[in-house]
């Protein structure tokens, strides 16, 4: 029998807290962008405030980067209907 260590509620609850404090607010293109380094966050918003670039077109560049959200999740962070400060 193979024994599964599970982590404690109060780990779970603390960590979960510490996410919390530094991605609270923010929608999941909020987060994507505040794991990114100086030089891509300062791309990324360059690029999310270019109006030559269509949402769409947007999307498929930061997929490019690994975004992990959806083109939803971005129109409505573009828009500014996400919450994000
Ligand atoms: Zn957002």
């Amino acid at each position: 029998m193979s024994k599964i260590r599970s982590m404690v509620l109060d780990e779970i609850y603390q960590s979960a807290k510490e996410q919390y404090t530094t991605v609270g607010n923010k929608c999941v293109v909020g987060q994507w962008a505040a794991t990114l380094n100086e030089k891509d966050k300062d791309a990324f918003e360059a690029s999310i405030n270019d109006v030559d670039f269509s949402t769409r077109s947007l999307f498929r560049l930061y997929q490019k980067a690994g975004a992990p959200f959806g083109l939803t999740s971005l129109l409505t962070h573009r828009n500014g209907e996400c919450g994000c400060p």
